[in-house]
């Protein structure tokens, strides 16, 4: 320990630097969550077309695939409830579960 001054001194200097990488690391959190946000809503896009097109299609066809793309997607780790639709997904979701419990999926992996 030195003197008092130089400790003070130090102790700003040390400050200044945490501000400095604080403000770096708020600065890449907002781009993740801006780059998170875009790839929700092209996953949203994308289902939501697919799910279109699935429509354009169930007028000839009796298919069960739209469940298990439902599963896919959940297993994958993204909600695919009306609550969280195509968010991550940490842990298990009761509405996701409630919705492929619905549909007569019981292929649900637990993680
Ligand atoms: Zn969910």
């Amino acid at each position: 320990m030195g003197p008092l001054p130089g400790r003070i001194a130090r102790l700003e200097y040390m400050v200044k630097e945490l501000l400095l990488e604080l403000e770096e690391v708020k600065k890449l959190a907002r781009s993740l969550e801006e780059e998170n946000e875009k790839l929700r809503r092209q996953l949203t896009d994308a289902y939501s077309s697919y799910c279109d097109e699935k429509v354009r299609k169930s007028n000839d066809t009796e298919g069960g695939s739209e469940d298990s793309t439902l599963l896919r997607l959940y297993n994958e780790g993204f909600h695919i409830c009306n609550v969280k639709f195509a968010q991550v997904r940490e842990g298990e979701c009761l509405f996701c579960l409630g919705l492929l419990r619905r549909q007569g999926d019981n292929e649900v992996g637990v993680k």
